[in-house]
């Protein structure tokens, strides 16, 4: 993902300026085969603009996404088509995402459907196989969504992605939605999953505890901008930019031996029509300076692999 924006444009009033809502302003980083990148901020920081960026579904304003080697702007429209079937999406509601009126074996198949794949016997036979692989058993393909709850549906969401044998996975908050006893049902599914299908995902989430165990690199992002990217272990050992500190003082800790000092950060996220200048976190930075609120600090390295965009960090 290179240095994408997704500038959306409004009008103020009815005869108003023009004006734009800096949904992404300028994101880049890169996923490795086979890991999960989580991509954690609160609601609103231009996490699932990202998302929808990636899987095509939105045409950023600005930069590039690359996908083994191949600029997705650059293709015509059978190269991305063929390009989307190794691009698949888990959301976050299971159930909005899935169509009331067809069974699950139709919602499951829809996808090879969709991509002209396997005759309509070798389609049943993979929605059999599909729906054992995330633990339901065949003859729930006979029923529609209605009959089954907040979990199970999710686990048919997970198969629909599976049917064409994708290898990015884009998980839109994927648990939100679920009852905590369900949450890590579905994690360890997910990472089963993984493991067994070589999958790559990106983790969307808005809190640093869901995608701890799953990630392996994790990016934080603030009002449209990437402000930290680093491994799991030093994100959580060593976070670096003060929003992500708050973030991870917010997590619960399991062990009650270790104490860490809640940091509570004051005021609420701006609206991205009108973000904050400078640095955008400075309206609720327990550090700013002057140098702050007239000059967008950098994306740097400032530890091998862990990059921040804060200017307590430069030089
Ligand atoms: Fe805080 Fe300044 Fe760093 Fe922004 S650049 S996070 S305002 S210290
Ligand atoms: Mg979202």
């Amino acid at each position: 993902v290179k240095n994408i924006k997704k500038y959306f444009p409004y009008k103020k009033g009815l005869f108003g300026k023009k004006g734009f809502v800096k949904a992404v302003d300028g994101v880049s980083f890169s996923v490795n085969k086979g890991e999960t990148f989580g991509l954690v901020g609160e609601s609103g920081c231009g996490k699932s603009t990202t998302g929808r960026m990636i899987m095509n579904l939105l045409e950023p304003t600005e930069g590039a996404i690359i996908f083994e080697g191949h600029d997705l702007g650059s293709l015509n429209e059978n190269e991305v088509r063929d390009l989307r079937k190794d691009f698949q999406m888990i959301f976050q509601d299971p159930y909005a995402s899935l169509n009331p009126r067809m069974r699950v074996k139709e919602i499951i198949a829809e996808p090879l459907v969709i991509h002209g794949l396997l005759n309509g016997k070798q389609r049943e036979k993979r929605v059999h196989e599909l729906l054992e692989v995330v633990g339901l058993s065949s003859y729930h393909g006979e029923r529609y969504p209605h009959e089954f709850s907040g979990g199970q549906r999710q686990r048919i969401g997970i198969a629909r992605a599976l049917a064409v044998n994708p290898k990015l996975i884009i998980a839109d908050e994927p648990v939100s939605a679920l009852d905590v006893s369900i949450q890590s049902q579905i994690l360890n599914l997910l990472q089963d999953l993984q493991e067994e299908f070589g999958l790559t995902y990106v983790f969307i989430a808005h809190d640093l505890s869901v995608v701890e165990h799953i990630s392996s690199r994790i990016g934080v992002m603030y009002l449209g901008r990437m402000v930290e990217l680093a491994d799991k272990d030093s994100l959580y050992e060593e976070p670096l930019h003060p929003y992500t500190q708050s973030l991870i003082s917010a997590v619960p800790i399991p062990n009650p031996r270790i104490k860490r000092e809640r940091i509570v950060l004051q005021g609420d996220i701006p609206s991205p029509s009108n973000p904050p200048s400078g640095c955008t976190f400075h309206t609720r930075c327990p550090f700013v300076t002057d140098l702050c609120k007239s000059q967008i600090p950098a994306f740097k390295e400032t530890r091998p692999g862990h990059f921040t965009a804060c200017h307590l960090y430069n030089d």
